[in-house]
């Protein structure tokens, strides 16, 4: 399996070269250059079959021959086998009934109580053996708002061959989300609070990596949404989810919270791979720049409101440009100039024929954080359930755009309703608890490093303890 770039200028890639690199050398994405194919016999040989065994099978054909395949499949099960202690339920992604036909996949009991740490959990893990087989280390730096970094963290702790630099904005982000990242005790994770604003964290991140000296010398790197192989493993819980409810035999739709377009995208690729989804609702908050394409056929971008569901806040959808590569038959060009316009112009358009293509399989819909609200008062007058924003924007969507009663809907829970406590408690009347894995966590003791707005401020203090390491203290 070969990976080549959405802007079509790059080399093709193997899987654990692309894994590393993250963007492609011409700002593009990495994509598979074909789609594995599933069998409705290779789907109905799924049943029955674990987490672990489930996800070996889906992502073993997108690694191909880049690992060894007894490796890779220890990895699977070291993160989610029956004796992994990662994930706080041992289904790793259990399905909860929430109404008639209609589900919800909760993809938040891993260590940061959000959806990402699913695919995260393994790329950590990918990342360090890869390495290692290569005798290299990375540097990964990151800015958080606060709701991916401890995720990132999470994922790096206690790896051999990384370190991780994570900058937040000082006295920005809640307490739960600065405590989830500072009390992770590892030698090679870092914390810094920036004094500054997230605006200023963003900009010195982007600095760091336009330094190519310090780039090259620190062998910098990312794990952000655009990683393939983050996309990848987020793909297996489509299939998971789908299985359990019948498929091949039944089809589905899924109602998914949309911010970066990577989770979403992930059930695009679980259908082009065979898997026979209905629908793909893509629910997004009042920054609604992919409920607002798929209307209209046109990407534009607005300035950024903050809502009640901050890990949607986003202005422009990274993954989106992968959903294009498809949309123009591969054409890296297409999209390379699509993206020229989007960046000059403030947006572009795609012509009636696309558009209708993509709303085949896609609807857009959008919820206010008033709605979102009702939302979450509504669960948990009507089932007892106490859900978080952003879940329950994918529930309200999922309710508004059903192709069918006769088809599940699968509403994906991105978080843990204690991660957003107090919008929670607004609407129920109930603060809710954190799990019993973090019920300590306003006990643990906190570690960060508080810095100036600055450049070489932050380089200093990364070459300081990234020498630390090399040198072996
Ligand atoms: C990241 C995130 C999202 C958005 O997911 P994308 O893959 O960026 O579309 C939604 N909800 C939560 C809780 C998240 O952390």
């Amino acid at each position: 399996m070969k990976y080549v770039s959405t802007r079509g200028r790059a080399p093709a890639l193997a899987f654990d070269e692309a894994l590393l690199d993250g963007l492609a050398p011409d700002g593009g994405l990495y994509i598979p250059e074909q789609w594995p194919q599933f069998s409705a016999d290779d789907i109905a040989a799924l049943e029955g079959l674990s987490y672990a065994e489930i996800a070996t099978r889906i992502m073993s054909p997108f690694i191909g021959d880049s690992l060894p395949a007894d490796d890779f499949a220890a990895m699977v099960d070291e993160v989610y086998g029956a004796k992994q202690n990662i994930f706080a339920h041992p289904d790793i992604t259990p399905l909860v009934q929430i109404g008639d036909n209609e589900w919800l996949l909760e993809l938040f009991h891993g260590p940061t109580l959000a959806f990402k740490d699913v695919a995260l959990q393994l790329i950590g893990r990918l990342f360090d053996y890869v390495l290692e087989r290569r005798g290299g280390r990375v540097t990964i730096i990151g800015a958080t708002s606060g709701d991916t970094g401890s995720a990132a963290i999470e994922a790096c702790r206690d790896r051999d061959n990384i370190d991780i630099f994570m900058l937040h904005p000082k006295g920005r982000v809640s307490e739960v989300q600065r405590r989830q990242m500072t009390t992770v005790m590892a030698d090679n994770v870092h914390n810094i609070a920036i004094e500054g604003t997230f605006d200023d964290c963003q900009a010195l991140l982007k600095a760091a990596f336009g330094d190519v000296a310090f780039r090259d010398e620190m062998a910098l790197s990312a794990v952000n949404s655009i990683n393939w192989a983050r996309v990848m493993a987020q793909t297996v819980y489509y299939f998971v989810a789908a299985v359990a409810l019948g498929a091949p035999r039944q089809s589905v739709a899924f109602a998914v919270p949309s911010g970066n377009f990577g989770n979403v995208f992930a059930g695009f690729v679980a259908h082009r791979m065979g898997l026979d989804i209905k629908r793909l609702v893509v629910a997004t908050n009042s920054n609604d720049i992919l409920a607002r394409f798929f209307d209209s056929g046109r990407y534009e971008t607005a300035t950024v409101t903050p809502t009640v569901s901050p890990s949607m806040d986003i202005q422009v959808s990274s993954n989106f440009e992968r959903l294009l590569y498809d949309l123009y038959d591969h054409d890296g060009n297409a999209v390379s100039r699509l993206l020229g316009e989007l960046a000059d112009q403030g947006g572009f358009a795609v012509d009636d024929a696309r558009l209708a293509r993509a709303r085949a399989l896609f609807t857009g819909y959008r919820l206010d954080d008033a709605a979102t609200e009702e939302t979450i008062a509504l669960l948990h007058r009507d089932n007892g359930m106490t859900i978080d924003p952003h879940t329950a924007i994918g529930v309200a969507a999922g309710r508004a755009c059903r192709p069918d009663q006769a088809v599940p809907m699968i509403a994906l829970g991105c978080a843990h309703p204690a991660k957003f406590p107090d919008v929670v408690a607004r609407a129920t009347g109930t603060r809710p608890p954190l799990p019993p894995q973090l019920a300590d966590l306003y006990d643990r003791p906190e570690t960060c490093e508080v810095l100036p707005n600055d450049l070489s401020a932050v380089q200093d203090f990364i070459r300081g303890k990234g020498t630390a390491k090399t040198t072996g203290s």
